[in-house]
């Protein structure tokens, strides 16, 4: 195949052009917002789940709280009615002394029912707050997540004016290009292989592959309009007076 020198070359920036298009496209695809969002999410995930913690707990500790109460609610009514029978007069010594003992009892009882409510009171004030302090954590972090996706969306925004520009550029190129060249890069492209590359300083452009002697004088017989091709990755061998052939 033939094609004039300085056509061939118009292959090499094709070729810039793609690797141009790849490295954006690569970007837009692997945004760091876009990780840092992943991120976020996570830990707002992880917040969520100590809310719910928390809240879970807290139900426990009013169900708790509440039969608490009533148990100590129960007491002081039995107290009362155990006073109120006390001050009246007339009781026999013995069930006097059982009242008494009972009275007792009770008044020992509810003093350590009560001092479990204390108890139950400061773990409620605790749960409390720590659903509190993760629900604050949920809405800081989806502030900074709406923060990083402005952010991510003005990265992406700006990435594909890029690849408009590059594809457009890239047009213009083809619309130079010779096209029985074009076919061949299309082809080696098609097949995830480089479609050009520049022979400099003994290696070819497009997969860095040193060529060995025998090939680099075979290649300098060659005249300037032969279409050359790399032996190890397909690609089209353009030749300038870089090559050193
Ligand atoms: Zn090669």
């Amino acid at each position: 195949m033939k094609v004039e020198a300085a056509r061939q070359r118009i292959m090499l920036e094709v070729a810039e052009v793609d690797g141009d298009l790849a490295r954006v496209r690569h970007q837009r695809a692997n945004l760091p917002e876009d990780r840092e969002l992943a991120e976020i999410a996570e830990r707002i995930s992880a917040a969520r789940d100590d809310a719910t913690r928390a809240d879970i707990a807290a139900e426990d500790l009013d169900r708790e709280a509440g039969r608490l109460d009533s148990e100590i609610n129960g007491m002081r009514t039995r107290e009362e009615h155990d006073s109120e029978l006390l001050n009246r007069s007339g009781m026999a010594p013995k069930a006097l002394s059982e009242l008494q003992h009972e009275l007792a009892g009770l008044q020992r009882r509810r003093s350590i029912a009560e001092d479990e409510m204390i108890d139950l009171m400061e773990q409620q004030e605790a749960v409390a707050a720590e659903r509190d302090r993760a629900q604050a954590t949920v809405t800081s972090l989806e502030e900074e997540s709406q923060g990083v996706r402005a952010r991510r969306d003005a990265a992406a925004a700006d990435l594909d004016e890029k690849t408009a520009d590059l594809q457009q550029r890239r047009g213009a190129i083809v619309a130079d290009a010779p096209g029985e060249l074009l076919a061949v890069y299309d082809r080696q492209i098609s097949h995830g292989k480089p479609g050009a590359g520049l022979l400099r300083q003994r290696r070819c452009g497009a997969c860095r592959m040193e060529l060995d002697r025998g090939t680099l004088s075979q290649l300098a017989t060659l005249d300037e309009d032969d279409v050359a091709r790399c032996e190890e990755c397909g690609a089209l061998l353009i030749r300038t007076h870089e090559s050193g052939l």
